[in-house]
C-alpha cells in the first residue's frame, strides 16, 4: 500500500508532506496547528507551512509519531 502512496500537491514546498493515504482524522492538526490544514472537502491533511523554529519542528516530529496512517514523510529520511 504504501509503495503506492503520492505527494499530495497541496503540500507546501519542503521536506514533509503528506501522502495520499491520509484518512483525515485530523490528529497531525491537533498537535502541529501551524502547520497542517485540513482539504477543502476535508477529506484529508496536508503540510501547510514547512517548520519555521526548533518548536514547529517538534511538533511535526510527534505527528509523525502518532499519525496512524504513517502517511506523514520527510524527504530528508530518503536515500
Ligand atoms: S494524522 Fe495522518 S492520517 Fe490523520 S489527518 Fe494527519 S496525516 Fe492524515
Amino acid at each position: 500500500m504504501e509503495a503506492t502512496a503520492t505527494r499530495i500537491s497541496d503540500n507546501a514546498p519542503g521536506k514533509y508532506y503528506v501522502t495520499s493515504n491520509c484518512n483525515g482524522c485530523g490528529i497531525c492538526f491537533s498537535y502541529a496547528l501551524q502547520n497542517f490544514m485540513y482539504s477543502n472537502d476535508s477529506t484529508y491533511y496536508y503540510v501547510y507551512s514547512q517548520p519555521v523554529d526548533e518548536r514547529e519542528e517538534t511538533d511535526i516530529r510527534r505527528a509523525m509519531e502518532v499519525c496512524p496512517m504513517d502517511c506523514i514523510r520527510d524527504d530528508s529520511d530518503k536515500n
